[in-house]
């Protein structure tokens, strides 16, 4: 069964842990997610890209595939889907497909919109039992189109969508999407101590977890930060491991060329890179 993600990282803030967000994209991708944190005993959040949603024949289909697998592997450990980077048409379609969790990136709305938009959404999941995360800040990287360096969120706009109730909040501190350029300049702990103080208990979210060093993940967790992002690093530990088996020849030996067989490499590419995650963000055995 699904659940919101509130008491996970309530838990995550207490224990001074963080969850990992791994986004899905197929079939193989979420099976391999899920029984990584089954294995290791650990809450897992798979986030979906709007994108994602679409390749996968839209939200419900997603919800549905994921329910099953749940059941069908048995799988006992806390999951919450989650909609990642959601339009704010895009959270009532997840809202209605069966998400247990949404994030509404109001982002790029001048601030009156976002508390808005956020308050008419913290209605509705706290209703229905779900989970929502804000965004502060706009974090940079080349989803748009531009690469931004990371911005970063004002303390002040962070408390103020804190305190709609929303139950977790991504704020910019300077991280980004995809692959960080060789002159970022880290992340700025700084705003991310303003955030926390501003916002107390509040579970900060950490996006663009890919490629950042990890005694900066271990700080940033110890300043308040539950849910880490993490979807580039698996889309390039899975596009390595299949490339290594096509190069080999692999695929035209025997039945080689069986998708199942294929598609293997990457999916054992992806479960060490969870593994390895959720060994740095602390969340292993976390789940009873
Ligand atoms: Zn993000």
């Amino acid at each position: 069964m699904l659940v919101s993600a509130k008491e996970m990282l309530e838990k995550a803030v207490a224990g001074k842990y963080a969850v990992g967000q791994f986004n899905i994209n197929n079939l193989e991708w979420t099976k391999a997610i899920l029984q990584t944190a089954e294995e290791l005993r650990s809450p897992v959040i798979l986030g979906v890209s709007e994108g994602a949603g679409k390749y996968m024949c839209g939200f419900s289909t997603v919800a549905a595939m994921v329910s099953s697998m749940i059941r069908e592997l048995k799988i006992t450990v806390p999951v919450a889907l989650h909609l990642d980077h959601g339009t704010y048409e895009g959270c009532f379609k997840c809202i209605d497909a069966g998400f247990s969790s949404i994030m509404f990136d109001g982002s790029h709305y001048p601030i009156e919109e976002n508390v808005e938009k956020t308050s008419e959404l913290v209605r509705i999941c706290r209703e229905k039992g779900m989970s929502l995360e804000a965004e502060v800040g706009a974090i940079g990287g080349e989803e748009d189109g531009v690469i931004g360096m990371g911005e970063c969120a004002d303390p002040d706009e962070c408390k103020k969508i804190a305190d709609l109730g929303v139950t977790m909040l991504a704020a910019g501190i300077g991280n980004i999407h995809g692959k960080y350029p060789a002159n970022w300049k880290g992340l700025s702990f700084e705003t991310l101590a303003a955030v926390q103080e501003k916002t107390g208990k509040m579970p900060l979210v950490l996006h663009g977890g890919t490629g950042i060093p990890a005694d900066m993940i271990r700080r940033a967790i110890s300043l308040g930060v539950a849910k880490i992002n993490v979807n580039t690093e698996c889309q390039l530990t899975f596009a390595a491991a299949v490339r290594k088996y096509i190069e080999a020849g692999k695929d035209l030996e025997g039945k080689g060329f069986d998708p199942r067989k294929l598609l293997a490499p990457g999916v054992e590419a992806i479960k060490a890179t969870v593994k390895e995650k959720m060994e740095l963000f602390g969340s292993v055995g976390k789940a009873d």
